[in-house]
């Protein structure tokens, strides 16, 4: 018998290896784009001609190849992108399998130019069905231009199974917007059939983002930010008003790699919780920046699936980090007084835990440190029902005895044994001080106990309130309180920004902001007010400067308006849990206010039930 076994030839392996890497003009020009950036270009420009299908062109001005490396660079598992496995596990590069430029070599006609910025020429190559045709030197600019043109010419069947024109380059342009949205440091074009899609110029994120969204997007935007050891997330998140029937605005990217993931797309859209309409889906442009080593991006050869260590932890900060972006921009909705909720109150079952519906990670608490933590935040996590326990939540102050209702669901009920915390402060309301701890109410509300009856007071009116006046004193006697920062920040802002915020940088002073211009948008910020955390710095800033533009022309002084942002941004907000000293702090607070009554923005702060009201709702 003879021997029967062949090697495939490279072209026609190459041909095969090329089905799984380029199925469509889009992958194409994700995989030269891509590669653009890795090879560190500041300008790309992609030319496409009928959908990708006759020219897809992408010039680049990064650092270009050398002769011997330009005509490699078309080997399969040629990559200069890593040496050895290990590599794989701290890439940060965006190809790595050495595959694109082999691929698209076997199915379609492809030249390249290129030229290394130490070389006097540089290099041609013509290349067809992996065949080189031609290799010469000629005289280019510095960087790398592909032209791949006649897609599939030899894979009729491949050819046959292109989408309509339209489809195809819709398809481009999402792939375009994909690497675009990760490095808004480099400017992108595209233009098709000789007419401009994109002309995106160098920016920050967030003008990157509202370039691609277009006019008007950038009132819709969110600021999203945090960092854990494990995971830091940056990015923007549309507010829940403008949410969409189509799900075309949503992306998460992993360390700048463009991915899909229905696990934490499920974590996201739980964070919006009640405020998206239904059939409606928010925008989200979510970067993770995580260790390389724990996530494993080998799983397709496309790229866009990603296997984490560990999805849970992930999912949890995540769905944290977005509900407190909906609220530090005050979107969580407050509860209506007036309207008669129904106050659903679930037994405990005996086999169940307190479970605190909090949603915040609590500052310095690392719940995955603790493998003790860790446990539990798994034991607690099913897809339906995730909720982050709250530490405390499990040394319970209430503690749930038999079939007692959670203490957050628990309406109208004050604590039986009411210790003596007298505030005479609230004398003038109600001719005698309170006498018992006051309870809060739907993690919103500060409940009291007053001679006449029931005081309820509206923690984040309140909170806004007592804030507003302690900036104005500040103002006023030029005595600020500034927490310095150990390591000093580095924010960028756009023009527009930089300089709104140049001209109330003295007022920012005066609130307690050390904060000093850099030139060109970048601002080093030395110190904030004490209130202020680190993290939530730039979103503070970027919340005022929005809406110091918005309003244009002030009603008010521009001190008031400051004193008046800076209190919102820092009040304590609906939905936040309070411990009894600060609810004590802010009945105390409170009522050494000027103005008590009404929050800066004329809302009240509180109201009273007396008892003989109370009686005539419970009379028939
Ligand atoms: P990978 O990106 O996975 O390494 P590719 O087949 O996409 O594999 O590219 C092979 C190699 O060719 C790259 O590793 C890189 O060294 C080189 N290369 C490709 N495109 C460019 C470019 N635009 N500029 C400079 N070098 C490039
Ligand atoms: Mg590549």
């Amino acid at each position: 018998m003879p021997d029967i076994i062949n090697l495939l030839p490279d072209s026609v392996a190459n041909q095969i290896a090329a089905g799984e890497v380029i199925q469509r003009p889009a992958s194409v020009v994700k995989e030269l784009v891509e590669n653009a950036v890795d090879a560190g270009a500041d300008e790309i420009i992609v030319v496409i001609k009928d959908a990708g299908k006759t020219l897809i062109q992408v010039t680049d001005n990064g650092k270009g190849m050398s002769t011997t490396d330009a005509r490699m660079s078309f080997e399969r598992h040629a990559t200069s992108k890593i040496n050895q496995a290990s590599d794989l596990f701290a890439l940060r590069t965006k190809g790595f399998r050495g595959e694109a430029l082999a691929s698209i070599a076997a199915i379609a006609h492809v030249e390249l130019k290129t030229r290394q910025e130490s070389d006097a020429v540089g290099t041609f190559i013509v290349i067809e069905g992996s065949e080189v045709k031609k290799q010469e030197a000629v005289a280019c600019a510095k960087g790398t231009s592909f032209f791949v043109k006649n897609l599939f010419y030899n894979v009729p069947a491949r050819r046959n199974f292109l989408k309509s024109d339209s489809a195809e380059t819709s398809a481009i342009i999402d792939e375009f917007e994909r690497v675009a949205l990760t490095h808004p440091e480099v400017s992108f074009t595209l233009i098709n059939n000789n007419s401009e899609v994109h002309r995106l110029e160098k920016s920050g994120l967030r003008q990157r983002i509202v370039a691609i969204l277009g006019k008007g997007s950038n009132e819709k935007l969110v600021p999203v930010e945090e960092a854990t050891d494990y995971v830091k997330i940056k990015g923007f998140i549309g507010k829940p008003e403008f949410a969409r029937k189509t799900k075309g605005e949503q992306f998460f990217f992993i360390n700048n790699r463009f991915i899909k993931n229905a696990y934490l797309n499920h974590a996201l859209i739980r964070a919006y919780d009640q405020l998206l309409a239904p059939d409606t889906h928010p925008a989200y442009f979510i970067y993770f920046d995580i260790p390389p080593h724990a996530i494993d991006i080998n799983i397709h050869p496309t790229k866009t699936e990603v296997k984490f260590e560990d999805e849970k932890t992930i999912y949890a900060i995540l769905r944290s980090t977005i509900k407190r972006s909906l609220g530090i921009y005050n979107i969580t909705p407050t509860i209506d007084f007036d309207t008669e909720a129904t106050v659903q109150i679930n037994p405990l079952r005996s086999d169940e835990s307190v479970k605190a519906p909090s949603i915040r990670l609590k500052e310095g608490y690392n719940p995955f440190a603790a493998p003790g933590a860790n446990a539990d935040l798994k034991r607690h996590n099913t897809i339906d029902d995730w909720q982050i326990p709250d530490p405390s939540a499990f040394k319970t102050d209430h503690p749930a005895k038999g079939a007692a209702p959670l203490p957050n669901q628990t309406a109208f009920l004050l604590p039986d044994e009411p210790q003596e915390t007298i505030e005479s402060s609230l004398d003038e309301l109600s001719g005698e001080p309170i006498k018992k701890t006051p309870y809060q109410l739907h993690k919103s509300y500060i409940l009291g106990h007053i001679k006449t009856g029931l005081i309820i007071i509206d923690q984040q009116s309140a909170h806004e309130r007592i804030l507003y006046e302690k900036y104005i004193r500040q103002m006023a006697h030029h005595q600020s309180y500034s927490q310095q920062l150990l390591f000093p920040l580095v924010l960028n802002f756009s023009s527009n920004e930089a300089e709104l915020l140049n001209g109330i940088l003295p007022d920012l002073h005066a609130l307690g902001f050390e904060i000093e211009s850099l030139g060109k948008g970048t601002f080093g910020v030395n110190g904030i007010p004490p209130e202020l955390k680190e993290n939530e710095v730039q979103i503070s800033l970027d919340k005022m400067l929005n809406e110091l533009r918005q309003q244009g022309e002030l009603r008010t002084g521009k001190k008031e308006f400051l004193a008046r942002l800076l209190a919102r941004n820092m009040s304590v907000k609906a939905g936040e849990k309070l411990t009894e000293e600060e609810m004590q702090h802010i009945i105390d607070e409170l009522f050494a206010c000027e103005l008590p009554y009404h929050s800066p923005g004329g809302k009240p702060t509180l109201i009273t039930f007396t008892l003989e009201e109370l009686a005539k709702r419970f009379r028939k």
